[in-house]
């Protein structure tokens, strides 16, 4: 068997030791007989996998106890609509920061259920950098704030919390959630589907603040009501529940590794590598400013574009995968979430030197 670096922004990699451990409970998950995957979602068995999954997720970001966690399917891109459908609370307009292409669904979404504001927008400067807190325009009539912590496409990242005063801050966490410890506090919610950082795809992690619960548009599906969701512990509908195991081992894993603390100074070291090497260079480049800089997907070009082609047949022919850009954006894009080992990124490293050596 042979393993790849894969460098995917999403499905993406996980961490060996879970996906193991995963395939020795495949048959019989301890004992009982089963694979987690044939449960019902009722059995004691299960229940058990979903409140460990909460209680480690809970202890991770340090989660207070005024907050729900919900296990929900529709993905970050339902989420785009199931947020205004439950967090406008009787108000018509909500704020929205756009910082690239996944800000853009989600203001384009959210159009349909109410007033957009966009308070601050990095379109001018081609979504390089996120715009300053002291030039956002925020209505103080706002539902809530919204932002995208990090740009999976752009590789554009807050590093800062932005305080929205009494208006809740709703951020699409999607693609660094768990990269690194957070005050969740300082949010009224926090929403993420699983593929990036945590889990197989059809997993979507909702953190709400509980009094931002019970006024959902009367049109809301039900299976997308907070509300109702909460009050059944995510099992008003059947929630993913392969997904939910998957996603507890993974916690397990950040735990082993020492938590979050931990995983940003991994996180930091691997992406350290990498942009020391892309600054060093004028054969390749990365556009984003520097306090900017996403520590979980690195876009970057080569000085040719013709050159794109073969670069990612010698990556591959190395070993290292799904390394093209996404189409928005041309170019290259290194993934380099908490389950890729820095022997990845040193690979890559290394490769990048190799080809600018034979083509620079
Ligand atoms: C991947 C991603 C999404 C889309 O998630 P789906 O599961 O496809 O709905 C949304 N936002 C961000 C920031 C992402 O990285």
């Amino acid at each position: 068997m042979t393993r790849v670096f894969n460098f995917s922004a999403g499905p993406a990699v996980l961490p060996e030791p879970v996906l193991r451990q995963a395939a020795d409970e495949m048959l019989d998950w301890h004992g009982s007989g089963m694979s987690v995957m044939e449960m019902s979602h009722r059995g004691k068995e299960f229940i058990s996998i979903h409140a460990e999954a909460e209680a480690l997720l809970r202890e991770l970001l340090a989660i207070p106890a005024n907050y729900k966690v919900l296990f929900v399917q529709g993905g970050a891109i339902g989420e785009n609509a199931i947020v205004p459908m439950n967090l406008l609370r009787g108000k018509s307009g909500a704020d929205y920061v756009n910082t690239g292409e996944w800000s853009k669904k989600s203001i384009k979404e959210a159009k349909k259920y109410c007033t957009v504001n966009v308070a601050a927008s990095a379109e001018a400067n081609g979504f390089t950098s996120i715009p300053a807190r002291a030039d956002w325009k925020l209505d103080a009539n706002a539902a809530y704030v919204h932002i995208c912590s990090n740009e999976t496409i752009g590789g554009v990242e807050y590093h800062w919390t932005p305080d929205t005063g009494d208006v809740p801050l709703v951020a699409d966490m999607s693609s660094n959630i768990l990269s690194r410890p957070i005050d969740v506090s300082k949010y009224g919610l926090i929403y993420g589907g699983a593929q990036k950082n945590i889990g197989p795809a059809g997993l979507t992690i909702v953190i709400v603040r509980d009094d931002l619960l019970g006024r959902a548009l009367p049109v809301t599906p039900s299976a997308f009501d907070y509300t109702q969701q909460a009050e059944n512990d995510s099992m008003l509908n059947t929630p993913p529940t392969y997904g939910i195991y998957i996603a507890g081992l993974v916690f397990n894993w950040i735990k082993a590794q020492g938590g979050l603390a931990a995983m940003e100074t991994h996180n930091r070291t691997k992406a350290a590598l990498l942009y020391d090497y892309l600054d060093a260079t004028d054969f390749y480049s990365n556009p984003v400013a520097k306090p900017d800089r996403s520590l979980m997907n690195v876009p970057f070009k080569l000085k040719d574009a013709a050159l794109d082609d073969a670069f990612l047949k010698g990556a591959q022919a190395r070993g290292m995968l799904q390394l093209k850009g996404h189409r928005a954006v041309g170019g290259m894009r290194a993934s380099i979430y908490n389950a890729m080992p820095i022997e990845g990124v040193r690979a890559l490293v290394a490769y990048m030197k190799e080809f600018e050596a034979a083509n620079g």
